[in-house]
């Protein structure tokens, strides 16, 4: 999506070898024009296809699905990091080990809000090595709920999670995939 990735070259910024800090529209600062672009985006890569959901995971997930969830006219759950008290014991859950931060997080979905047969759409900003994809997936399958498809915001297709996940069989849609990254200069995929 050549909107996204002409955003990237202009206002992205590195942060050590790989990581990319988009939080002056994404990650903090939120455009939300842009992120209602990239909702009509998806729902055009998806047409005719069945989606019941989207699901996500906190927190920058959120507002993009939000925004994806308007055009496809379903609600939006998002995977907890952290067991609040108001969840209840009936959840689903998967280890995820968070890029950024360096450490593994219990992720979990109330079993309220994500049931057998329901047609998924899952949604994130960024994918990386693809723990946190990976983690989504396996709620997914614990739920006997059926992924439709995958959303990506930003792919950095050369750190592998995206084609480790594809050769599972499971469909990827990103926005904008990063083929190298090196100091300040970025080379996107076709
Ligand atoms: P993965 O689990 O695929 O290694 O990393 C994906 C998660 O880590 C995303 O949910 C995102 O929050 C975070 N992440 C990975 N790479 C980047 C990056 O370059 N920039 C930012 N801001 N977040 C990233």
């Amino acid at each position: 999506m050549k909107l996204l990735e002409e955003r990237i070259i202009r206002d992205g910024a590195f942060l050590g070898k790989d990581i990319l800090k988009v939080d002056s529209f994404l990650n903090h600062q939120i455009d939300v024009s842009l992120l209602e672009e990239m909702g009509k985006e998806w729902k055009r890569l998806y047409e005719g296809c069945e989606i019941t959901k989207i699901l996500t995971i906190e927190a920058s997930g959120i507002g993009i699905a939000c925004m994806a969830a308007r055009e496809f006219g379903v609600p939006v759950v998002f995977a907890k990091k952290s067991k609040s008290i108001n969840v209840g014991n009936d959840f689903y859950s998967a280890k995820a080990y968070s890029f950024t931060h360096q450490n593994t997080n219990d992720i979990i979905v109330s079993k309220k809000y994500l049931t057998k047969g329901e047609k998924i759409f899952i949604i994130d900003d960024f994918l990386a090595n693809g723990a946190a994809l990976a983690a989504l997936v396996d709620i997914c399958k614990e739920a006997e709920a059926e992924i439709v498809g995958i959303g990506i915001a930003i792919e950095k297709w050369y750190q592998g999670g995206g084609d480790k996940i594809r050769s599972l069989g499971y469909r990827i849609d990103s926005l904008a995939k990063i083929k190298s990254m090196d100091n300040d200069v970025i080379e996107f995929m076709d």
